[in-house]
């Protein structure tokens, strides 16, 4: 058998890995049409902040590691076509400028996203940015360290976006960050939360600018000068655009059945609308627990468990890849959150009904000296007919963000708040309370019901 993966980010590596496992025989021809295998974007922050030395130890894979493990690694050379009928591929070398026919048996596509760019005049001037891939990276890098830039706008205030901005604010940098929503981070955490990001980073010489629209950036001699909003105008030395992203499935519409928003449609076992062509990862969407109906969610984690699926299904296509709930996590300075599932900010748009507890109480005992017991806020959100557990929250400066895993694990499965009320967690002073907070969340949403 031959199978052939297209991207080398989180998707692809984890195909080629598992494919390594199931079919040993097989010939696996891997492409990435960058000059570098397997960058990930996810590491991007500890290299800005210089935790991370070397932008290409942001990596798992090299060419030469896999090479030896009998995987044909094939850099710079991009696909540009696909017959699916003819089970042929388009092979663009992008180091010569030749192209070449490839044939397989399967056919895995992880060919992710790029950012979204902003359709809004001045797109063209120096130093509007953005923040994906390696290429990216070092550019980023170099204007922490560059004295001319003083001002940095930030736009989008998704976790890339507050990633950056706090990137450049540890590098001393006065930072905006813009948003049509009302609040930063509003579609991973409700107000309660929010609230205290908020002026957190304030404190870190992160500001706000919320509420308003990107109408243009403005220049001087073909360098960037301001963003202009609908309500207010920036100084900018630098844009960093992370405002969504746009998948790389151009070239596919004419082969594959799309979404609307050009995203490859697959099925359960990950394949597309041509049984022998599977899609991963940020060009795809996944299965929303809480829910049960589909949704895009760019997440690394998501993208990895599909490649896995796609592989097993590769031959027998029987294994449906598991629905997931959006788990994600992050430190803001001081604060680590963790979110999973729906929030009350986000129940609307979903047309779901929901209520939420909100509980918050020291880390640990009260007899623990109050410098080493931070207070743990939780929130829980259920649905209040079925009692089903829908989603949670986590955010404190110690770091517990590890529980909203279990609560992951809870939606999967469909609890409801009457299993987690009494949930076998384990206490010991050094690390909670008697009661886990999920515990006494679940009993707080059980009173408010009974
Ligand atoms: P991508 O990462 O987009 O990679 C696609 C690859 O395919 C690229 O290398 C591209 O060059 C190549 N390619 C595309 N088309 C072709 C073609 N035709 N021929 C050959 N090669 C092609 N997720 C988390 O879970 N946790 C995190 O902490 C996290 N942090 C993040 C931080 C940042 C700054 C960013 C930008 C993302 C982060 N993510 C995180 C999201 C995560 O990086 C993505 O979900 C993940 O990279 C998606 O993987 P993918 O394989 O679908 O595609």
């Amino acid at each position: 058998m031959k199978i052939i993966v297209v991207g080398s980010s989180h998707g692809g590596f984890e195909t080629v890995q598992e494919s390594l496992l199931d079919y040993p025989d097989a010939t696996i021809q891997w492409y990435e049409q960058g000059d570098f295998l397997s960058f990930l974007s996810c590491g991007m922050q500890l290299y800005l902040e210089g935790t991370v030395k070397n932008v290409d130890d942001v990596s798992y894979a090299t060419p030469e590691g896999m090479r030896a493990k009998g995987v044909e690694v094939n850099l710079q050379q991009a696909i540009t076509a696909i017959n699916a009928d003819q089970h042929t591929v388009q092979v663009k070398d992008l180091k010569n400028n030749t192209t070449r026919e490839e044939s397989y048996d399967k056919l895995v596509l992880s060919v992710g996203a790029v950012p979204f760019e902003l359709p809004v005049p001045g797109r063209d001037l120096e130093n509007v940015y953005a923040m994906r891939g390696r290429d990216w990276a070092i550019k980023l890098k170099a204007k922490t360290v560059d004295p001319t830039v003083k001002n940095v706008v930030v736009i989008g205030s998704g976790y890339i976006g507050i990633e950056a901005a706090e990137a450049f604010a540890k590098a001393g940098k006065h930072v905006t960050v813009v948003d049509v929503l009302p609040r930063l981070l509003s579609l991973y955490l409700d107000q309660e939360f929010t609230d205290q990001l908020t002026a957190e980073m304030q404190a870190h010489n992160i500001y706000p600018a919320v509420g308003q629209g990107v109408k243009e950036y403005v220049g001087v001699d073909g360098k960037l000068t301001k963003v202009v909003t609908d309500q207010a105008e920036y100084n900018a030395d630098l844009v960093i655009e992370a405002a969504g992203i746009r998948p790389n499935t151009g070239w596919l519409k004419d082969t594959l059945q799309l979404d609307r928003s050009g995203r490859i449609e697959i099925n359960e076992f990950l394949q597309t609308s041509q049984p022998d062509i599977f899609a991963v990862g940020d060009a795809t969407v996944v299965k929303y627990a809480p829910t049960g109906k589909e949704m895009p969610i760019a997440l690394a984690t998501n993208a990895r468990r599909q490649g896995r699926y796609a592989a097993k299904n590769l031959v027998t296509a029987n294994q449906p890849v598991p629905a997931v709930s959006g788990s994600s996590a992050l430190s803001v300075f001081d604060y680590h959150f963790a979110s999973t599932g729906i929030k009350e900010g986000t129940a609307d748009k979903m047309g779901v009904k929901t209520q939420s507890v909100l509980v918050s109480e020291t880390y640990r005992p009260h007899f623990v000296p109050e410098a080493e017991n931070p207070v743990v806020d939780f929130k829980l959100t259920f649905d209040p007919e079925t009692r089903r557990v829908l989603g949670a929250q986590i955010m404190s400066k110690a770091d517990v963000t590890a529980n909203i895993n279990a609560i992951s694990l809870a939606i999967q499965g469909k609890m409801t708040i009457d299993d987690l009320a009494y949930a076998d967690f384990f206490f010991q002073p050094g690390f909670d309370r008697p009661w886990n907070i999920m515990n006494v969340a679940a009993q707080k949403a059980q009173r408010l019901l009974d």
